[in-house]
């Protein structure tokens, strides 16, 4: 017996874990400061830890009820109705409730390279291809309607992740649009907003709003989805819950793909408080936006502007730098598994954590250059 043929799927690989970094170098987990997923350094809402404890007892039933409110809640921060919210296991499941409804057998989908790796992944578990359009580096990631359009030949589904995973560049609104209007009737656009609580731009949920976002955008689209989580700046990315906002038009597809009960009990009782916790999520996008700012004025490398909690920084050989780094305590992202092999990603930390990184890649990098001039 065996699978059928999984070739043309490659495992997702994820940033290396603090237990597993520091047991290969018989330090301290303690001592070490993981800045490689894009986690909030602050941990998780408190209210959010107080309401999963609240709600242990309640975990031999169905999430029913907490699904219903979480789903409702979102709808009312949003404007929008409560069929156009998509509760799923992280961001990552909202991609695939997309592929499920959207994509038949051989549907193509366009996505950037440089990238985040599961639209691709998700696609071809839905028997589907991803081509990709090009961020260029040359030009600081930048994210126009042409650079997407320029590649464009029909897909059924083109992801926009803004801000963009691994560079932190973003695409305004307005290219949002003339994205959407230049492409096929059939073509979904889906703009990724992971890391949106932490770019000042408005949201693309303003697009597919009841009242079309106000003035400057009057029409309600039906050819643009928005995928957001609580993973990032909401701290609670071991629960897995995330959403897509979809367009009222086609929204009740959800019951026909989802996964049952979606997110599970404590996720959505978590999310419900996290939402709810100001402070929390005021502190965490402060910190981030101070990070970054900290980073790139700071670090003895080139980096690239960045709308996320994370920096793109130039460093010559990124492996042998996460390496170096990483026996000094500090893990933060080798890029090469994005096709930027030249590029590390550091994530925001707190300030202590931040500073500390920073100062350790700056020794780094000093070092090799020695090294290398030796
Ligand atoms: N989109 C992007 C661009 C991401 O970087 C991530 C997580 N790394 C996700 C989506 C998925 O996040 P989650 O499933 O944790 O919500």
């Amino acid at each position: 017996m065996q699978p059928r043929d999984l070739s043309a799927n490659s495992p997702y690989v994820p940033g290396r874990g603090v237990e597993e970094v520091a047991r290969e170098l018989g330090l301290d987990p303690e001592e070490l400061i993981k800045l490689s997923s894009n986690e909030n350094p602050h941990g998780a809402s408190p209210d959010a830890v107080a309401a999963i404890r609240e709600h242990a007892d309640g975990i031999s039933v169905y999430p029913k009820a907490s699904h219903t409110d979480l789903t409702s809640r979102l709808a009312e921060k949003w404007g929008v109705t409560d069929e156009q919210v998509w509760l799923s296991p992280g961001a990552d499941g909202s991609i695939d409730y997309l592929s499920r409804a959207m994509l038949e057998p051989d549907d193509d989908i366009l996505v950037p390279t440089p990238g985040f790796a599961y639209y691709g992944m998700s696609a071809r578990y839905h028997h589907g291809e991803a081509n990709e359009y090009e961020l260029e580096k040359a030009d600081d990631f930048v994210q126009t309607a042409e650079t997407v359009l320029e590649q464009y030949a029909g897909e059924r589904i083109v992801y926009v992740t803004s801000p963009h995973n691994p560079s932190g560049s973003t695409m305004d609104l307005d290219d949002v649009v003339a994205l959407a209007d230049a492409t096929a009737d059939s073509t979904l656009v889906v703009v990724d907003e992971a890391y949106g609580e932490f770019d000042e731009s408005e949201s693309a949920v303003s697009l597919i709003r009841e009242d079309g976002g106000g003035a400057s955008y009057a029409d309600t689209r039906d050819d643009i989805a928005v995928l957001r989580t609580f993973s990032k700046a909401y701290g609670l990315a071991g629960l897995r819950v995330g959403y897509a906002v979809v367009p009222e038009a086609w929204a009740d597809a959800y019951a026909r793909v989802n996964t049952p009960f979606a997110a599970s009990e404590l996720a959505c009782r978590a999310a419900l408080a996290a939402l709810d916790d100001d402070d929390h999520v005021e502190k965490s996008i402060e910190s981030a936006r101070w990070a970054r700012a900290y980073i790139r004025e700071e670090l003895d490398a080139p980096t690239y502007p960045s709308a996320g909690n994370f920096v793109l920084a130039e460093v010559g050989d990124a492996e042998a730098v996460c390496e170096a780094a990483q026996r000094e305590g500090v893990i933060v992202r080798d890029c090469s598994s994005f096709g930027l092999p030249a590029c590390i990603r550091i994530s925001t930390g707190t300030r202590e954590g931040t500073e500390r990184a920073v100062a350790t890649l700056n020794d780094v990098l000093a070092e090799l250059e020695q090294g290398v001039h030796a």
